[in-house]
C-alpha cells in the first residue's frame, strides 16, 4: 500500500504494546521489551514526533489512532514554513541584471528576491524574467533588475508561522518555484527566509523516511 508508513520492527513491536495496553509509561514499555529507557528513548521520540504516539506527563503514551494518511496531512499542516526555509539570496532594485544572473549562478539558485534599505522586499526576479531580458537585446550591465522584477505588491509571500500546506498551495496556485517567506512590520515586509519547491521535496522525503 502506497500510503502505510513503514515502521522498523522495533517501533512496530512498541506501537503494538502501546495500542493493547495504553496508557503505558516508558519505563513498562522498556522493561516488556528488555531495553534500557534510554535506549528506548529515541524510538518514542520518533513515534510521538511522527503523530503516531501521543505522550501525557503522569498518564504515558497512547495510540494517537491515526492511520497514515491523515498523519500525513496533520503533519503537512502541523509543520511551519520557518522550519523548511532556507536563506534568501537577495540583491538592490539599482543591481545590473549582468551581476544579478553572475550571483544566481554562484548562489546556485533560482530566484532572486529584491530588497530596499533594511532587508525590505520590493520585487522578486527569476530564471525566465532573466532569459526574456538576454532577448531584447539590451546592455545587461547598464540595466538594473528593477526593470526586469516582478514588483510588490504582486509578489507572493508566506509568513514564519504559515504551514508547509499553505506554501505548498501557493506554490501551485501560482505556478511559481519559490515564496519569500516575511514578517509583517510597519516600514513592510521584512525578509526573512525562501520556501522553494525542494525545500517541500525534503520534507517529502523526510516525512517518508521517519517512519
Ligand atoms: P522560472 O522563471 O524559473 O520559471 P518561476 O516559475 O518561479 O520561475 O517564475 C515565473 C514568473 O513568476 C516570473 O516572472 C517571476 O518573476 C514570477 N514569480 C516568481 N516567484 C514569484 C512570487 N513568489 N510571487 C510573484 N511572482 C513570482
Amino acid at each position: 500500500m502506497v500510503n502505510k508508513i513503514d515502521l522498523t520492527e522495533r517501533q512496530s513491536k512498541i506501537m503494538d504494546i502501546v495500542k493493547e495496553n495504553g496508557p503505558i509509561s516508558g519505563e513498562d514499555i522498556a522493561s516488556r521489551l528488555n531495553l534500557s529507557r534510554a535506549a528506548l528513548r529515541p524510538y518514542l521520540g520518533a513515534l510521538t514526533m511522527a503523530g503516531l504516539l501521543e505522550a501525557r506527563p503522569r498518564v504515558g503514551y497512547y495510540y494517537a489512532g491515526k492511520n497514515s494518511n491523515s498523519l500525513m496531512s496533520s503533519n503537512l499542516r502541523r509543520i511551519k514554513a520557518k522550519e523548511i526555509k532556507g536563506l534568501p539570496v537577495v540583491v538592490k532594485e539599482d543591481t545590473s541584471v549582468h551581476d544579478a544572473i553572475v550571483l544566481l549562478f554562484l548562489e546556485d539558485v533560482g530566484t532572486l528576491f529584491i530588497v530596499e534599505e533594511g532587508g525590505f522586499l520590493a520585487g522578486i526576479v527569476s530564471r525566465k524574467d532573466f532569459l526574456k531580458s538576454c532577448m531584447g537585446g539590451a546592455d545587461l550591465q547598464k540595466m538594473p533588475v528593477g526593470v526586469i522584477m516582478t514588483r510588490m505588491p504582486n509578489v507572493i509571500c508566506v509568513e514564519p508561522e504559515d504551514s508547509v500546506l499553505e506554501v505548498a498551495m501557493k506554490i501551485m496556485e501560482y505556478q511559481i518555484d519559490s515564496l519569500p517567506v516575511v514578517r509583517k512590520e510597519k516600514e513592510g515586509l521584512k525578509v526573512v527566509g525562501r520556501v522553494t519547491k525542494t525545500n517541500l521535496t525534503r520534507l517529502l522525503v523526510e516525512l517518508g523516511g521517519e517512519a
